[in-house]
């Protein structure tokens, strides 16, 4: 789960990370009294989306002025902002953040991860922070340095010291660092975070450090010790897809194609997934409806596939090993009755009473394409979302 930017930095600001004061606007009303209670300008206003590349997309601005301030507030709220990382449908803008305007000197990055192949938490800094990252990443990869902290040990003075050398640290910016580095990591682990991100971390002209931008992701199996960060969650964010599916236990993700796929069991997901895009194909999401799919859940997932209009074509792929096939028929045949199916849906059904839940689909008078063979159905959804069948 996601937090907005402000949200970061309260947290990072209860650790005592420096980060600008801010002001949250969510009406042009509140632009005034923000403006008041910072004090002079200039002012950076900055859309609030749980979304990077703002900057670029428009959704980053300094302001001189009440009017310039206002002028933004009125562009911004209830519109929706596209940033490369938001897919073209954008998010939606309901909240606005102000804070002075730093005077920078260089912009740094620094973030923490759980790093899955050493399984240890992380810390990723660069040199070359600010809003071309990506770019860094790719093209002069050795200017990103990462540096595993050992989870009994904790964090230790030396990598305070390794990293601020790697960033070109000195001075006060230099001995700010290590406090810093020790707040970032007690944010990360005490609030069981799964990334932390500032981006970017900013030496002023008066030598001091200070995060301007913070993404926080919660790890979302640590929500139920969490209350206080699931308490931010801001439901306007998130697909509206893949929040219906999170109530019915089903694992959803948005994907950009047009053949939605039903799949118990994520890796036989991502390997239906994988043959759809070898059959020259696209899918429409990943779904897993889990390894003790009912009839409910598979019509409830069925709705979800149906409310996306990209999707020209279904492939339901089920391996029967703890759920029955005809059961997962029974579900099919339900959902399909319920939503008035108009769109080709490819079945392969095995396992578990495979034939009688084949027979059932047979004898149902719909149009079901039902396949045994794995590569075939993909085939076969294929070219119905081509219009071929
Ligand atoms: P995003 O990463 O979504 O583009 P950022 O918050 O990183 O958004 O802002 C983009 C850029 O705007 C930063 O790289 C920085 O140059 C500038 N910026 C952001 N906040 C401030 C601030 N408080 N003062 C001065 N410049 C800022
Ligand atoms: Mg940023």
């Amino acid at each position: 789960m996601n937090l907005h930017e402000y949200q970061a930095k309260a947290l990072l600001r209860d650790a005592a990370v420096a980060v600008p004061e801010g002001r949250v606007i969510r009406a042009i009303e509140d632009v005034a009294p923000a403006l008041e209670a910072l004090g002079d300008g200039p002012w950076v206003m900055k859309v609030q989306v749980h979304a990077g590349g703002r900057g670029k997309a428009g959704g980053v601005r300094r302001v001189k002025s009440i009017d310039e301030a206002r002028a933004f507030a009125d562009g911004w709220l209830g519109r929706r902002l596209v940033t490369i990382q938001t897919g073209a449908a954008g998010l939606p803008v309901d909240v606005l953040y102000i804070e002075p305007a730093t005077a920078i000197a260089r912009e740094l990055y620094l973030s923490l991860i759980i790093d899955r192949a050493t399984s240890k938490v992380t810390f990723i800094a660069s040199d070359a922070g600010g809003m071309d990252i990506e770019e860094v990443a790719e093209t002069t990869p050795g200017r990103i340095h990462a540096l595993s902290v050992h989870p009994a040990a904790g964090l230790m003075p030396y990598h305070a010291r390794k990293l601020a050398f790697a960033l070109g640290l000195s001075g006060d910016a230099a001995k700010a660092f290590g406090p810093m580095l020790k707040g970032l990591y007690e944010v990360f682990t005490r609030k069981d975070a799964s990334m932390l991100e500032i981006n970017p971390l900013a030496v002023t002209e008066a030598g001091e450090l200070i995060a301007l931008d913070c993404k926080f992701v919660l790890d979302s199996s640590a929500g139920y010790r969490q209350p206080a960060i699931m308490a931010m969650r801001d439901e306007a964010q998130e697909d509206p897809r893949e929040r219906e599916a999170g109530k019915h236990s089903l694992n959803y993700v948005t994907l950009d194609g047009d053949i939605a796929c039903m799949v118990n069991g994520a890796g036989l997901a991502m390997a239906t997934m994988d043959l759809i895009q070898l059959e020259g194909g696209t899918p429409a999401n990943f779904l897993d409806v889990g390894g003790g799919a009912t009839a409910e859940r598979v019509a409830e997932a069925f709705k979800l596939i149906l409310s996306d209009s990209k999707v020209r074509a279904i492939l339901i792929n089920i391996f029967g090993g703890i759920v029955r096939c005809d059961l997962i028929a029974e579900g099919i045949l339900q959902a399909v009755r319920e939503v008035d199916l108009r769109l080709p849906l490819v079945v392969r059904l095995e396992g578990t009473n495979a034939e009688q839940g084949r027979a059932m689909l047979a004898h149902s008078g719909l149009a079901i394409i039902a396949e045994t063979d794995l590569t075939r159905a993909a085939q076969a959804a294929v070219r119905a979302a081509q219009g071929d069948i």
